[in-house]
């Protein structure tokens, strides 16, 4: 037999073998619906952590994507150098095929211009440069961060997956027992129990306690105060609905 303990049930206090049967159902039962809104919570605690690794594995892309958008700029620039380069070979091939020093003056200032740009492609490289090196730290930050939750958020994960396991296992072992219980109990006493209880999906009973329900504290009339403290008769409170008995 299951250890099962009334925590709705004070201490010293008696109650008729119905109630007390009674009371056994409803700590199973609210075991239960305890355990099933545990297994609803658990699809969006699963989404919640993959969507935070998702988030992570798109960051090291986002990064490595801007790498490699940087990266062809600066083959751009490069190609462009080359081109320069290969512009001013043709101009100095062409400036030794000149006759007048004046023609070959002119070619040098146009050989110059070139050059200019060289040094103007050049300066964006290294300001390129800088971002690339930027951009490569981004991904190892990126990677490190992933690193670091990969595994905790992975952990946390299996623990989800065994949860489920774990409380679907338990809420079969809590049915099974709360049947053999609930056939213990008179119908007349379980039926009512088992529409509020289906109704509120929380406790049903409540003690009456110097003429007030403990359910929602309101002072009962004398009738319903008198009719809780007969065994036989199953009272319900006027204002909340809740079964009352007597302690
Ligand atoms: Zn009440």
């Amino acid at each position: 037999m299951l250890h099962l303990t009334l925590s709705n049930l004070r201490k010293g206090a008696s109650v008729t073998p119905i109630i007390e049967k009674l009371l056994i159902v409803q700590d199973v039962d609210v075991r239960i619906v305890r355990m099933s809104r545990e297994l609803t919570d658990i699809p969006a605690r699963k989404k919640d952590i993959l969507a935070r690794l998702e988030g992570h594995h798109a960051a090291v892309a986002t990064a490595r994507e801007v790498l490699k958008t940087r990266q062809t700029d600066m083959r751009g620039l490069e190609g462009e150098i080359e081109t320069h380069k290969s512009q001013i070979r043709k101009l100095r091939e062409q400036q030794m095929q000149l006759k007048s020093n004046k023609e070959f003056k002119a070619m040098d200032l146009e050989i110059e211009v070139v050059q200019d740009r060289i040094s103007g492609v050049e300066e964006k490289i290294l300001v390129l440069m800088e971002s690339v090196e930027a951009a490569q730290q981004e991904i190892r930050f990126a990677e490190d961060a992933l690193k670091k939750e990969e595994n905790a958020l992975q952990s946390d994960l299996n623990l989800l997956i065994q949860r489920v396991a774990e409380v679907e296992g338990e809420i079969a072992r809590l049915r099974t027992q709360r049947n053999a219980l609930a056939s213990e109990v008179d119908p007349q006493w379980l039926r009512p129990y088992d529409r509020i209880f289906k109704n509120k999906l929380d406790l049903v009973l409540f003690p009456v306690a110097n003429g007030i329900c403990g359910g929602c504290h309101m002072k009962l009339p004398p009738y319903t105060i008198h009719a809780a403290r007969k065994p036989s008769d199953v009272v319900v409170c006027d204002y909340c609905g809740k079964m009352l008995y007597t302690e």
